[in-house]
């Protein structure tokens, strides 16, 4: 038996398949050509943030729109930063804005598809299997070092400004005998599998990023671990075999991974797999008094994505937002393709920002507003109803109370050709629809300051004749009109504007005092629309109301 393959069967006594029993087991996909197979790979370390979503959302788009395969895999190789349900809040995260997975983990229990396992921690023999292949082709050996020498080791590369890392005449382990290796061994002594590394100094790679272009690097001239010490294996090797066997097309990730290229580069040419294609996203960024930052898990609560659930911002809204981030020339197909879905949108990396889309929170909303806008009164009371049960229970005990009633609130000005736009969000419904419940309704009515108390009370007066049961909306303003020019004001602005000192006021106050006196604004939707929701009862109430307190 040759050293390599003795060394092999001393590490794994165990591992019996071979890589090639791997390959078979998990076969090249038949996809059409051009399909993307790509994954949102995170570490189940806490909450998902509104980057982690942004990725998930770009790969989910890139496989959609090549007839591809989306996966979630779970990289929790990192045991001391996993939180519990780390898996769960990003499975959550996924879930909350409609990124739908095709394969990979659907819940702590469960995966789908038939490259799994997709949780790493339930895949060491498949690694152990690959890492067992290159100890026999001689690519990996096991270290010995202590956590001691390696500090040491760092002091002095330190000192002589040296690349840090376990390389060349500090690789102390690289030609450890079969012998030394099973002395050491039965002496107690704990070791980590390293790469044997091919890489030369002033070695260089390149490699073409579907997003930042073509990039230029120094080679790998690390030793890196492939296995820890319990035999569990790091990141970088484990998504390396992950992304081979699941037979992943493109690598999306956030661009911190940038400096890690020519490991995997290296990983996946001595292992033998082909290579995959990266697309390395640039981070979001924030505009902050003139200067671009990264938008920040810290500084801003819309980094957290629980705040678009919390705020109530609608999947749909948060989906256009995540789309006019992703391509600059995404709002111009939206304006001309307004009842398009989404998913018809071509997609392309190209059109990813390089130095990262910046997060605006005024658009944000604009984009919900808009969005919000064109749905029907129906979608809207029930996606509010949705939120309001976890997030504002008086609300949701009045919406629930009256359906019917609800839903004609939200009719109003809506399924027009200019439909209103005053609702970014569920948490602004209760504010928008106070004054149609006496519950929510302060009651407090602020009239414009150009007219006297008894010029308002003779117009509530007045209002109360010429406002009828079964008055009808085109007849409504002309009565309106009338009244007005019959308490001397102007029926028109224009006419006021002309001769001011002949009137009263205009047609406008007029109008401005019913509605305060009726809903306590001074703009609101459709007046006549909100009375007919009100109804007549309620309205002549409001009216007296109105008159008492003045
Ligand atoms: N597990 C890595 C992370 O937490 C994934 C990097 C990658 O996508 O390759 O970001």
């Amino acid at each position: 038996m040759s050293d390599n393959k003795a060394m092999a069967k001393l590490l794994f006594p165990n591992i019996t398949a071979l890589p090639k029993d791997y390959e078979e087991k998990y076969p090249p996909r038949n996809l059409k050509e051009g399909a993307i197979v790509t994954r949102f790979a995170p570490s189940p370390t806490g909450f998902l943030h509104f980057g982690g979503l942004f990725a998930g959302f770009i790969g989910r788009t890139a496989a959609k729109s090549t007839d591809g395969v989306f996966y979630l895999r779970i990289e929790d190789t990192d045991k001391k930063r996993e939180v519990e349900n780390g898996a769960e809040l990003i499975i959550k995260g996924l879930n909350d804005f409609g990124i739908e997975i095709d394969e990979g983990v659907v819940s702590q229990t469960e995966e789908k598809g038939i490259y799994g396992p997709y949780t790493q921690s339930k895949r060491t023999e498949i690694y152990q299997a690959f890492v067992k292949d290159l100890v026999e082709k001689g690519l990996a050996y096991p270290c010995f070092m202590t956590e001691d020498e390696i500090a040491k080791i760092r002091q002095v590369q330190e000192a002589k400004k040296e690349l840090p890392g376990i390389y060349g005449e500090y690789a102390k382990y690289r030609s450890i005998t079969v012998e030394e290796a099973k002395k050491l061994i039965s002496e107690g002594r704990e070791y980590v599998v390293r790469l044997n590394s091919p890489g030369k100094v002033g070695g260089r790679i390149k490699f073409k990023d579907m997003i930042k272009g073509e990039i230029e690097m120094d080679e790998n001239i690390l030793d890196v671990v492939l296995l820890k010490k319990d035999g569990t294996p790091t990141y970088h090797f484990a998504h390396a075999v992950d992304d081979h066997l699941m037979r992943t097309t493109h690598v999306i990730r956030g661009d911190e991974w940038i400096s890690s290229v020519p490991i995997h580069l290296q990983l996946f040419w001595v292992c033998g797999f082909k290579n995959v294609k990266y697309a390395h996203i640039s981070p979001i960024m924030k505009e902050e008094d003139g200067s671009k930052r990264k938008l920040s898990k810290r500084k801003d609560p819309e980094a957290a994505v629980s705040y678009y659930e919390e705020m109530g911002y609608p999947k749909g809204a948060v989906w256009e937002y995540l789309l006019t981030l992703a391509n600059s020339n995404y709002e111009e197909w939206r304006a001309c393709n307004k009842d398009a879905s989404p998913d018809d949108f071509k997609f392309s990396f190209s059109k990813m920002s390089k130095a990262g889309a910046l997060f605006d929170l005024v658009k944000f909303n604009d984009i919900s507003k808009n969005y919000i806008s064109t749905l029907d009164a129906e979608e809207v009371y029930s996606l509010t109803l949705d939120w309001a049960k976890d997030n504002n229970q008086k609300l949701y005990d009045l919406l629930s109370d009256d359906e019917k009633y609800a839903t004609s609130i939200f009719a109003i000005e809506r399924g027009n050709k200019k439909p209103r736009k005053d609702i970014a969000k569920w948490s602004d419904v209760e504010g928008y629809i106070s004054y149609f419940y006496n519950e929510l309704w302060d009651n407090n009515r602020s009239y414009a300051d150009n007219l006297t108390k008894d010029a308002i009370k003779e117009i509530l007066l007045k209002y109360r004749e010429v406002y009828t049961v079964d008055i009808d909306a085109d007849n409504w303003f002309p009565a309106v009109k009338e009244m007005a020019v019959e308490l001397g004001y102007a029926g028109a602005p224009k006419e006021y504007k002309k001769n001011p000192d002949a009137y009263k006021g205009h047609v406008g106050d007029v109008a401005g005092v019913i509605r305060v006196a009726v809903t306590g604004r001074t703009n609101t939707p459709d007046l006549y629309e909100i009375m007919q929701v009100l109804g007549y009862d309620e309205v002549m109430r409001r009216l007296d109301e109105a008159i008492e307190t003045l």
